[in-house]
């Protein structure tokens, strides 16, 4: 019986976990910092939860593992400069960019994308850390030893964000779920919701996108594709090679969560297209302290990640699973008052979106 390691041992590692129990799986998360690498079967699979990994005693064993999946992939995924060409190479649409060449000034970077930009590190951002804008009309300048490490991203003025939570198994069919609609807060994502009607129309468009993406790198698993929509059009932010925070709602609106359909797909377990049920939305707990009121929210899923509570780091999420503008303005009545007060806007663009 082979093991499903995990590369990490955060939130999703161990969601992982948690979806792989009733599939008589077992699945191991392994903190990338352990003093004592694990000894790992031949015929063991191993995934990773984060895109990047330091070299440590974990990561050289899981990293060099035969059955690493998607293991050339990362770092492709881990450097923005190569995801941003490896998406040019294949024609698919993105916010126009260059890499911060080490004699580029500010001014040449206006000249070629526009009077704001945003300027991301190429490794290890995530949550909008390892962001700067650079705007004209603030004159604002390259911070010191970003030449080269960084990218520069014309700035979107998007409509809404959405992504697509998309599976490829190791016959290399693709299965979807419905596109998701994505609110970030200053880089980071708050809420959630799908499926929305009125994204049906972009669906097969975003499908064939990331089938193009999965089928060229020959991926196994799930991968998430964030999208600006502007103008009926998508242009790809950005690709996370791993379950992604805007497929947590499917824990609670789908036969198949985004982590199963992952572990069914790297172990090699028959993959079947998932089925969605209801309008689902999900709230993202950042920096604050578990509140066991939460709990008593008609229909609320929590999802406790059992981390030290910081500012701006995400500690847990809540799902909802409704039918019925009625039940789903109930349960947000319900849980604006148990939340901090930043999460009155989180709470209005759900209410603007639902109801
Ligand atoms: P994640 O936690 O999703 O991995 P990240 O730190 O890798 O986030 P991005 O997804 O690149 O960062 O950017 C975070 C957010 O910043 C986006 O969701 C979007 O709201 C905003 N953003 C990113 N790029 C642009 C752009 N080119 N123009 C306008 N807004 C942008
Ligand atoms: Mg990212
Ligand atoms: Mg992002």
């Amino acid at each position: 019986n082979k093991t499903l390691w995990v590369l990490g041992a955060g939130q999703l590692g161990n969601m992982l976990q948690h979806a792989a129990y009733p599939l008589g799986v077992k699945v191991n998360p392994i903190d990338i910092d352990a003093a004592k690498p694990p000894v790992l079967d031949d015929n063991d699979v191993v995934t990773a939860e984060r895109e990047e990994w330091p070299k440590t005693p974990v990561t050289d064993v899981l990293s060099s593992h035969n059955n690493f999946a998607n293991q050339d992939f990362f770092a492709t995924i881990a450097d923005r400069y190569l995801q941003k060409s490896l998406l040019d190479k294949l024609g698919l649409a993105t916010a126009p960019w260059q890499l911060v060449k080490s004699d580029d000034t500010e001014a040449k970077i206006f000249q070629n994308l526009g009077e704001r930009v945003l300027l991301k590190r190429r490794k290890g951002g995530y949550d909008g850390r390892g962001q700067h804008w650079l705007t004209q009309a603030k004159n604002s300048t390259i911070p010191d030893d970003w030449h080269e490490n960084a990218i520069a991203e014309q700035g979107i003025k998007f409509d809404e964000e959405v992504s697509l939570i998309g599976v490829r198994d190791q016959n290399g069919q693709c299965y979807f779920y419905p596109l998701t609609l994505n609110l970030h807060q200053n880089g980071i994502l708050t809420a959630s919701i799908s499926p929305l009607d009125r994204l049906k129309p972009l669906q097969a468009t975003a499908e064939a996108m990331l089938t193009k993406l999965m089928d060229a790198v020959e991926y196994v698993g799930v991968m998430a594709m964030e999208c600006f929509h502007v103008n009926d059009e998508l242009l790809i932010n950005e690709i996370a090679p791993r379950v992604h925070n805007s497929g947590h709602w499917t824990q609670a609106g789908s036969n198949i969560s985004q982590f199963e359909s992952h572990v069914r797909c790297v172990t090699g377990l028959p993959m079947i297209q998932p089925s969605v049920r209801n309008t689902n939305f999900m709230i993202n707990l950042i920096g604050t302290e578990l509140d066991k009121d939460w709990l008593s929210v008609e229909g609320s899923e929590l999802f406790w990640y059992q981390k030290s509570v910081r500012e701006g780091r995400k500690v847990g999420h809540i799902n909802f699973s409704k039918t019925g503008e009625k039940n789903i303005q109930i349960a947000l009545e319900q849980i604006e008052p148990m939340l901090p007060s930043q999460y009155k806007e989180t709470i209005n663009w759900l209410k603007a979106e639902l109801l």
